[in-house]
């Protein structure tokens, strides 16, 4: 049951490509678990792993990407908890040391010691310098980072696992400043922007206003239930303003990062306003008092999101107020997948199944 090959996504060196390749099918020892997968999401972070150049993550190589994963409890290691064998789950991806005080309450994204861990090039997590999900099976540190999902089909329930789950905790940094009617901008709407569009109108009574570079993904916010949508264009933040009421956002999520995302972000935050850069672009936001930044600004540079925040996530899923736009591509069409994001042709979430 445990023996045999298992085909993997793997980066083996810094710029790639990824290569599918076979390799052996693991064995879970004490704790772990090995998942049979069903699904694995393509995050524009895998990109910027890819692309990063030697030396900058932290992580050693060769590793299976995917961070996004849907799949089934296979086999348990001897002295494994949580879910049965059987069982169908999503896998809450950072994986921090899992003792500190952090960990013990499911924000393993934040764990205590990820400075020593990232120090000993361990990696962050899933797929993340650490073997993911992009692949027929897939092992797990511990099932206390295995979310229960039912019967949720597993091209819906891989993406909830980052970027629902960190569109989710985006959303909860600002969640009490989002009072009825308050405008809040969502920068770029793809994988995860689509996500926070829709939890922001399920969860909150704020008007979203939607900005992206393509016609397409704002004709996704629409589909989310965005109130307004518009082209990033030299006047952009002067009609989001005026949708505003001239005093500007109350609030600002960045799924960009770049640039000009933060550029206007910051023409269109209005005083005390709250600013949550969540896309890793390379852009870089100058903090000076007096400067650019509104008086008051409010920054938040949220990393993933925690476990009982992706029970949440799941369970509005399960609800049927959360649902992906996925776009589906075989395990043996991850180079295909790849370029497809790169060039700006992804509406929504790419979805790995193995075929
Ligand atoms: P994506 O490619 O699916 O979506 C990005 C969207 O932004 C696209 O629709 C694109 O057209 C749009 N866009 C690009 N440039 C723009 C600009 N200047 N102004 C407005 N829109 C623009 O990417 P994704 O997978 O949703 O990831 C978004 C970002 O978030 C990436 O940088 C990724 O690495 C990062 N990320 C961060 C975390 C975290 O924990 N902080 C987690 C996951 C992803
Ligand atoms: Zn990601
Ligand atoms: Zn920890």
């Amino acid at each position: 049951m445990s023996t045999g090959a298992t085909r993997a996504v793997r980066l083996t060196r810094w710029g790639g490509p990824p290569i599918l390749t076979e390799t052996a099918r693991p064995v879970p020892r004490g704790e772990e678990v090995l998942i049979e997968v069903e699904a694995a999401g393509l995050c524009r972070s895998d990109l910027h792993v890819i692309d990063a150049g030697p030396g900058a993550l932290p992580y050693r190589l060769p590793f299976t990407l995917g961070h996004e994963v849907a799949g089934r409890v296979a086999q348990r290691g001897p002295s494994a908890v949580g879910p049965a064998v059987g069982e169908r789950v999503v896998v809450h991806g950072p994986w921090g040391c899992g003792s500190c005080a952090r960990c013990g309450t499911g924000a393993e994204n934040y764990c205590d010691r990820r400075t020593a861990l990232d120090a000993d090039r361990v990696g962050t997590g899933a797929g993340l310098g650490r073997d993911g999900g992009m692949a027929d099976a897939m092992l797990v540190p511990s099932g206390r980072v295995l979310v229960p999902v039912g019967d949720l089909a597993a091209e819906q329930a891989a993406p909830l696992s980052d970027a629902g789950l960190t569109a989710y905790h985006s959303v909860a940094m600002i969640r009490p400043a989002l009072g009825e009617d308050e405008g809040v901008v969502v920068i770029g709407v793809g994988g995860l922007g689509h996500l926070a569009v829709q939890i922001l109108r399920a969860t909150t009574s704020a008007r979203v206003l939607a900005v992206d570079v393509r016609e397409e993904a704002l004709a996704l916010a629409d589909a989310c239930g965005a109130h307004f949508g518009t082209l990033l264009r030299p006047d952009t933040a002067a009609a989001l303003r005026s949708r505003t009421g001239g005093a500007g956002a109350v609030a600002v999520l960045d799924f960009v990062g770049s640039r000009s995302s933060l550029e206007l972000a910051v023409d269109v935050l209005r005083p005390g306003g709250e600013l949550v850069v969540v896309g890793s672009g390379g852009g870089e936001l100058t903090v000076r008092k007096p400067g650019a930044l509104p008086p008051g600004t409010r920054i938040s540079l949220p990393f993933w999101g925690t476990r009982p925040e992706l029970e949440a996530v799941v369970s509005l899923a399960r609800d049927g107020v959360l649902t992906v736009g996925v776009e589906p591509f075989g395990l043996s069409q991850a180079t295909e997948a790849v370029a497809r994001l790169r060039e700006g042709r992804v509406r929504g979430r790419a979805v790995l199944t193995p075929d």
